[in-house]
């Protein structure tokens, strides 16, 4: 596909569209490594590439993104999905989105426009938050993708290759419902970890949680 993606293509051919490829799962899943794969490999396929991070993710140093693989690439730290927007022009081959989860929900709405340009737009974020609810802007844009890849990590409890949920602990025990995206507690009280749906604890039945009956489902976040 990357040909067709060149800046020196742009003819005007109708076989050019926009693309959205979503990349998916918990924590510790990869998918910031995946994101980077990628970016990597249309860089040295000279496709023009631009990456973007929220600037409330306070692990971005403010011009890269990582993964816990350890591999790198230049990141653009922006205040809300819409600044996105006047970083990219028709020339921009590639838009890679990290930390999805974390913009608000008007990524839905540029990604359509970036769409539109028309770019090729990567996109990675949680797809759930601690409390297995879809975590905000990134329902909106897996229905809107053309790919997606879901991926999983190892359970830290059992060793399952397949945790697909993100554990949130507070001083080492599961933690009870609360804000989606928690500010309050210091880093070091908290710790996320990769679970099975075996393992994972909901907040509702963590120590201190409110029992809600499984099939109450919040209708936003
Ligand atoms: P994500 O962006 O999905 O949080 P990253 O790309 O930052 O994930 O990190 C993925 C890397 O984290 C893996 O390649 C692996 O080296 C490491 N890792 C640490 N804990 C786990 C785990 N429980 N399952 C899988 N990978 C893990
Ligand atoms: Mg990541
Ligand atoms: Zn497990």
């Amino acid at each position: 596909m990357s040909a067709a993606w060149r800046s020196d293509r742009r003819d005007g051919s109708p076989n050019r569209t926009g693309r959205l490829d979503m990349i998916v799962g918990p924590m510790y899943s990869g998918k910031s490594a995946e994101l980077i794969r990628r970016v990597d490999l249309a860089r040295r396929g000279q496709l023009s590439v631009r990456v973007f991070c929220p600037r409330r993710d306070t692990r971005a140093a403010d011009r890269t993104i990582s993964s816990r693989a350890g591999t790198h690439a230049e990141a653009i730290a922006v205040e809300t999905s819409e600044e996105i927007l006047s970083y990219v022009d028709s020339t921009v081959d590639l838009v890679a989105i990290d930390e999805a989860s974390f913009f608000d929900l008007g990524l839905h709405p540029v990604a359509r426009a970036l769409l539109a340009l028309p770019s090729w737009v990567v996109i990675a974020g949680l797809d759930l938050d601690y409390r297995g609810d879809p975590f905000g802007p990134v329902p909106n844009l897996l229905a809107l993708a053309d790919n997606v890849d879901k991926l999983s990590a190892v359970c830290v409890v059992c060793h399952d290759l397949h945790a697909t949920r993100t554990q949130r602990l507070i001083d080492g025990e599961p933690a009870p419902d609360g804000a989606q995206i928690v500010v309050e507690l210091s880093d070091d009280r908290v710790r996320y970890e990769a679970r099975c749906g075996r393992c994972w604890v909901p907040p509702q039945f963590a120590a201190g949680g409110t029992q809600l009956p499984l099939t109450t489902f919040r209708a936003s976040p």
